[in-house]
């Protein structure tokens, strides 16, 4: 494999890696040669097999990422007992759907923790680890076409998604100059949990397909491999930007 692929010898640690495109991303760095942490509240048996079936190792960490004090401890105690990391996918994420009118607190919140304050908190563990002990990093946030676009019925996701593109420049900023790449990845439609509601409702299906340049939805690989570049020695030059992995979705 060409070195500047490659993801040999490096740990990445991915969020939400029992499914979808963080089990996606788990079998793609597993084929660049790198090992995977996987983090998570369901079991990640499956993507254990698939990333076993690749020749590449998997150790599944269990935490509630819509908990701020478990996020934190649970960084420092991986780091403390199986030593350091050398890549860290934000990739856990959830979605409410309402009318804004409508929008709960509740939804607001859940969303805003998830998929916003914990991203903040595992890159700040891990900068501080990185940075404190002079290693070189890599970060991938999962952000969304809705970083750039305004949705529709997605108030907290939209927001929390815009977030993340500003965060992931923020911290480009700050570390780029100290070793840790901050970049992140803009999934088109992709198909997993996150979208089977709209996947249930033909009409919008059908808009959807029909906007997608690509003629059809993301599988969780498209996003694996293109997080793997922004893992990997390729894109040591890149420092706070959000590339979208669409189909073409933002072009149109
Ligand atoms: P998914 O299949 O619903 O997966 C979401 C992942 O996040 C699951 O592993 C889920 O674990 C985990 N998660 C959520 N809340 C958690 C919590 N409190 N603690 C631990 N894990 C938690 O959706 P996906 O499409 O793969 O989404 C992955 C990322 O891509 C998200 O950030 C999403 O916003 C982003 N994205 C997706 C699309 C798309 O079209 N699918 C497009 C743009 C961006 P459980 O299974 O245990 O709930």
């Amino acid at each position: 494999m060409n070195a500047a692929f490659s993801l040999a010898g490096r740990r990445i640690m991915v969020t939400g890696a029992n499914t979808g495109i963080g089990q996606g991303i788990c079998v793609s760095v597993a084929r660049a040669g790198g090992a995977v942490v996987g983090v998570g509240r369901s079991s990640m048996d499956e993507t254990a097999a698939l990333v076993k079936a690749e020749g590449g190792s998997f150790h599944a960490v269990h935490c509630d990422l819509g908990d701020t004090a478990a996020v934190q401890a649970m960084f420092g105690s991986i780091w403390k007992e199986q030593g350091p990391v050398d890549g860290l996918v934000n990739n856990a994420g959830i979605i409410r759907r309402a009318d804004a009118v409508d929008f709960s607190v509740a939804n607001w919140d859940e969303v805003m923790d998830v998929n916003l304050k914990t991203t903040f908190l595992l890159c700040q563990a891990f900068g501080r680890h990185v940075i404190g002990e002079g290693r070189k990093g890599s970060i991938v946030n999962i952000a969304s076409v809705l970083s750039f676009q305004g949705g529709i019925r997605v108030a907290s996701y939209t927001a929390s998604k815009h977030g993340v593109a500003g965060l992931t420049k923020l911290l480009a900023c700050e570390w780029a100059a100290k070793g840790i790449n901050v970049n992140a990845i803009a999934p088109g439609y992709v198909v997993t949990n996150n979208t089977e509601a709209l996947r249930n409702d033909p009409d919008r299906t059908a808009a959807i397909l029909a906007r997608i340049p690509a003629g059809r939805w993301a599988e969780p690989g498209d996003i694996g491999d293109a997080t793997v570049f922004l893992l990997a020695p390729a894109s040591k030059y890149m420092h706070g930007t959000t590339i979208p992995v669409d189909g073409g979705w933002l072009a149109r």
